[in-house]
């Protein structure tokens, strides 16, 4: 199945922190997006595996994206390395996408940093053809992402461009919202961490309305490129 935007998150939530305004509204537009998160979280602090695959599995729901799976991968201790790579590989060769969104290039959680380049080298060796993977039996074709673009999500990075959310942050909310069990809940008798604070819940909104501010939009959500942009013309521009 090929699919158009592929975006991967070192945790459930990772995605809907990050770009899932920009999932929403390119899932309006008809694309077909599919989310790949490399681990369970299972170390985060609230909640467990268990609450968590519901939880993604409702966000999903929420956003319409066409597949989500979860790779297995140890949360806090995966490598960016063969064995690793080989599991990436093997996940854009089955969904081809044009597009990759992946994690943000460094950030307060390790993992995020360790996702972006892992995810990031994956998408350049997949495109060799000497690099061999099989899926379910079947050889898979090299194929190589036209772009990889990695979103911003706890430390602020001053983004390469920015995607205007209008009108589709409702639907941010409701996906990050999916995730009860990690972030604000006053009734809530777990451990406290940075992420379960009100503070950083309305992080989550005013920091996309503060970036809308600066590009003249409502909302918006910023993303960092490996390559310069182009455009077919500056009217392309907002
Ligand atoms: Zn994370």
């Amino acid at each position: 199945m090929k699919l158009d935007i592929l975006a991967f998150g070192a945790h459930p939530d990772d995605v809907e922190l990050g770009c899932s305004g920009t999932i929403a509204k390119e899932i309006s537009l008809g694309k077909k997006v599919g989310i790949i998160d490399l681990t369970r979280g299972e170390l985060g602090t609230r909640g467990s595996v268990e609450i968590r695959n519901s939880e993604s599995a409702k966000a999903s729901e929420i956003l319409g994206v066409t597949v989500r799976e979860n790779l297995d991968m140890r949360d806090g201790f995966f490598l960016n390395d063969e064995a690793h790579q080989l599991k990436i590989i093997e996940m854009i060769r089955k969904y081809q996408p044009e597009m990759v969104l992946c994690n943000a290039i460094s950030d307060r959680h390790i993992d995020h940093g360790k996702g972006s380049k892992l995810v990031s080298d994956a998408c350049f060796l997949s495109g060799l053809v000497k690099i061999e993977t099989e899926l379910n039996g079947e050889k898979q074709k090299a194929w190589r992402p036209k772009v990889v673009y990695h979103y911003i999500q706890w430390q602020t990075i001053e983004p390469d461009f920015a995607v205007d959310i209008t009108g589709y942050m409702d639907k941010k909310m409701e996906s990050v919202l999916a995730y009860s069990s990690q972030f604000y809940d006053p009734n809530s008798k777990e451990p406290v961490s940075p992420i379960t604070s009100k503070n950083f819940l309305n992080s989550v909104k005013y920091r996309a309305q503060d970036l809308g501010r600066l590009v003249g939009v409502e909302y918006a959500e910023g993303f960092t490129t490996e390559r310069y942009l182009a455009v077919n013309s500056l009217g392309d521009l907002k």
